[in-house]
């Protein structure tokens, strides 16, 4: 095998495509792979903190096995192999190749923290739905990364095990909650990852970390065996470095699933594995309708990012596209109502973590005693303050002022949207975060302002719809993301789209560049996050 003459630096900057295809033509092996990347990520680890667990044993079982069944394969699609085993054609593209999963997917006797205290020492007892597929069609599972506790936040700083550095700037967030995710795809230490998206936790980090993220339509995937937030909102979806990458992650995971009740029994499209090259991507632009909302444009929003955002419109107009300035007039109660929804939500589902059933109880006393030790010590400040928001928008006598005032105004969000894919628009455009990655510290002092940084991703997941966050650019040196937005289970669309304006762009200078400090990343010598906020907070 050449691919030894390959360095793991080289392999792991490859595209999860191209590795799929040099390892089906036998130039690398699943083992290599799987090799490189672990040497990257435990590297890079101390600097980063973008992993929680990496299980090198597991992950190396794995890449053997499917080295074995690459070696039994036949030499092509539908061709068997020896003693039945399929064709190199017919294995999925994520087969032997590396994948993370956000540290809220149950994996079989492995941790499952979310972000918590309170779920420390806590061993998952089976698979989740994703996890399941994943390793059936034989990906290979490095670990479990970084998050906001339950995925409550935007900049990983509210996990318990401290925050995750952005690979650009090491003193920035990497945006949340799926932070570790987003990181160990921008920094090379997984071609592919799982995030979960329940108000912009996976387009945002996408975007400020200059990958591709997609938000699939509510019922798209499973959410058995996922660490529950708020149940009406969460949607589970892949990270990729390139469209091709995140959609081939997605077609993996997506489908009708009988112990979700809510995923929904539509078929997976297998054109998400064969979206065109740069030629008829760019030439599929041409008559698009896409529109421009003006909202999105919002208050706060840095002139960088705005520039980025106008120049792809610009860019897709030239390519054919016509763009149109829209209205999605109930966009300002994003914001307010997704802050009822979502803690009241939260409030129910974390009422499980109560110190008897899960993780570490605290307390001698009387059950009530222990109960209020457990969760007092548990949970960290921000999933504490979700807890009494939740409660009291659900508490007889608010319940209708609150919770059911905001579920109707959610339908309203979602009807400015489909008053507008009615009218035959097919997309809409728009910036996913109004900055760009921000220096750790910098909102967690006031919760408003950390909660606007998913002022254009939060009614998206209000309203059930697919949302995917493609890189456009710098602005400051650091990433900015497109955000496209399409109606019920246009993912297909989207990222066909986004493979449009990835063509359209190719030549781009800024498609050349790597984050910034990964450089200082491999250094020994470099201070952890934890270290650096330390420091932040003795200034
Ligand atoms: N930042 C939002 C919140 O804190 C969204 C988080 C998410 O999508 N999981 O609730």
């Amino acid at each position: 095998m050449s691919g030894a003459t390959r360095p793991p630096e080289e392999l792991v900057r490859l595209p999860g495509h191209a590795m799929a295809t040099a390892l089906h033509a036998r130039e690398v092996s699943s083992r290599e792979l799987t090799e490189a990347h672990l040497a990257v990520a435990e590297r890079q680890n101390p600097a980063l903190n973008a992993w929680l667990t990496l299980d090198r044993d597991g992950a190396l079982a794995a890449a053997d096995e499917a080295d074995r069944r690459l070696a039994a394969a036949g030499s092509e699609a539908g061709a068997a192999g020896t003693a039945g085993a399929p064709g190199i054609g017919d294995l999925h593209p994520l087969f032997g190749l590396p994948v993370a999963l956000k540290d809220l997917v149950s994996m079989a006797g492995g941790q499952c923290t979310a972000g918590s205290r309170i779920l420390s020492g806590y061993v998952a007892p089976y698979d989740a739905h994703i996890t399941e597929r994943l390793r059936a069609l034989g990906a290979v599972i490095l670990g479990k990364t970084n998050m906001d506790e339950f995925a409550m936040g935007s900049s990983t700083e509210h996990s318990a095990f401290g925050p995750t550095a952005n690979p650009w700037a090491l003193g920035r967030v990497p945006g949340g909650s799926s932070g570790g995710s987003a990181t160990a795809v921008a920094a090379y230490h997984a071609p592919f990852s799982i995030g979960t998206d329940t108000g912009g936790s996976i387009r945002q980090p996408a975007a400020l970390t200059g990958i591709v993220g997609l938000k699939p339509t509510y019922g798209r995937v499973s959410r058995y065996g996922i660490v529950a937030f708020a149940s009406s909102l969460d949607q589970i979806g892949p990270f990729g470095r390139d469209v091709r990458d995140a959609a081939a992650l997605l077609h993996a995971v997506a489908g009708r699933d009988a112990r979700d009740s809510t995923s929904a029994p539509i078929p997976v499209p297998d054109e998400l594995l064969a979206l065109p090259d740069d030629e008829k991507a760019a030439g599929s632009l041409r008559g698009k309708r896409l529109g421009l909302p003006r909202e999105y444009f919002v208050a706060g929003m840095e002139p960088g990012v705005e520039a980025r955002v106008r120049e792809a419109v610009a860019a897709l107009e030239a390519a054919g596209a016509t763009v149109e300035e829209v209205s999605l007039p109930h966009t300002d109660y994003g914001l307010a109502t997704y802050y009822i929804v979502a803690p009241a939500e939260a409030s129910a589902n974390l009422a499980r973590y109560d110190g008897i059933r899960y993780g570490p109880r605290r307390g001698e006393g009387d059950t009530l005693g222990n109960y209020l030790r457990t969760r007092g010590e548990g949970f960290g400040a921000e999933v504490k303050r979700r807890i009494m928001l939740g409660t009291y928008a659900l508490s007889a006598g608010y319940y209708d002022a609150y919770y059911l005032k905001a579920q109707k105004v959610r339908t309203l969000i979602k009807a400015d949207f489909d008053t507008l894919f009615d009218a035959g628009f097919d997309a809409l455009v728009a910036p996913t975060s109004p900055t760009v990655a921000f220096p750790f510290g910098a909102r967690m002092a006031d919760p408003v302002s950390m909660y606007l940084s998913d002022a254009c991703t939060l009614p998206v997941n209000m309203a059930g719809l697919p949302g995917l966050s493609i890189p456009c650019g710098l602005s400051d040196g650091l990433p900015v993301g497109l955000q496209l937005i399409g109606p019920a289970w246009s993912e297909l669309e989207l990222f066909r789209l986004g493979r449009g304006y990835e063509a359209i762009t190719a030549d781009a200078d800024w498609r050349r560049l790597e984050p910034a400090e990964l450089v200082l990343a491999d250094d020994p010598a470099t201070p952890s996050p934890m270290e650096r906020v330390a420091a932040g907070a003795a200034r």
